[in-house]
């Protein structure tokens, strides 16, 4: 049994004083015994991990992560944070290869490659995003360019898996990040099963099966009990819903329930 996980990404949003004033508000009204049934992640921008990690969510069970990350430790990229910084902000997440990153950062498979590699030496939980634009969709490539996405999972090797938990996938169709339009569930499904095959070939049975497969693209409260009911889909990575955390607080209960 895979347990759910609930990823936020906050983008470029909240000031100091809106992070805390999240922080404290979720952690009164999550009820009690949650974290049992789903695991949860917050990631804010990396100025704020510190603040978010060891004053509020830490204690409360729930984990920070990281919006991106570089591939070394240290150096002259002026600008960038290194997975060893991230560890030492008590961040257990990553996102990487966000499509947003993909586009205006232009990170290719070759970058991600390395990004992937780093944050798994330094011992953090990758959440890996793929996913087609709308031309892709509908021209009928939307299982080509994921394969072609997912081909950098051929240069991690299975020994920097060590668990099914310790990697993350999330689908995150292009043309529906931020637009309102989600992908219908049957679609959602089909992409989660696609995505869990390939996993299941580049790292075998056992981790393919056990690991979280999150469904990204406006999400919210209304669309997401059809959007998880997939069988292969094992939670969210939610944008503009989790900002608000009445919103965020209604998505965890719905996946309490998967
Ligand atoms: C995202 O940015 O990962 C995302 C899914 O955003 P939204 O939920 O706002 O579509």
């Amino acid at each position: 049994m895979r347990k759910p996980l609930l990823a936020a990404n906050w983008k470029m949003n909240k000031t100091l004083e809106e992070v805390r004033e999240f922080a404290q508000e979720f952690k009164r009204k999550l009820p009690h015994g949650t974290i049992g049934h789903v695991d949860i992640v917050i990631c804010p921008v990396f100025v704020h991990i510190t603040a978010l990690s060891l004053d509020h969510l830490l204690p409360a069970g729930i984990a920070v992560g990281a919006q991106d990350g570089h591939w070394e430790d240290k150096g002259a990229f002026t600008g960038c944070v290194s997975p060893a910084m991230l560890k030492d902000l008590k961040a257990r997440y990553v996102i990487i290869g966000h499509s947003e990153r993909r586009q205006y950062f232009h990170e290719t498979n070759e970058m991600l490659t390395k990004k992937l590699l780093a944050a798994l030496k330094a011992g953090l939980i990758p959440i890996f995003c793929v996913g087609e634009r709308l031309q892709e969709r509908e021209e009928g490539r939307t299982f080509k360019v994921l394969e072609e996405q997912m081909s950098v999972l051929r240069d991690v090797p299975a020994e920097l898996v060590p668990d099914p938990s310790s990697f993350v996938l999330a689908y995150e169709p292009v043309w529906a990040i931020g637009t309102g339009k989600n992908a219908a569930p049957e679609q959602a499904q089909e992409v989660h099963h696609f995505l869990r095959e390939t996993a299941r070939r580049h790292w075998g049975a056992e981790r393919a099966e056990g690991m979280r497969l999150l469904y990204g693209g406006s999400v919210t409260p209304e669309n997401f009990s059809s959007l998880a009911n997939g069988p292969d889909v094992d939670g969210g990575l939610v944008g503009g819903a989790s900002l608000d955390s009445q919103k965020f607080l209604r998505l965890i209960e719905i996946l309490t329930g998967k």
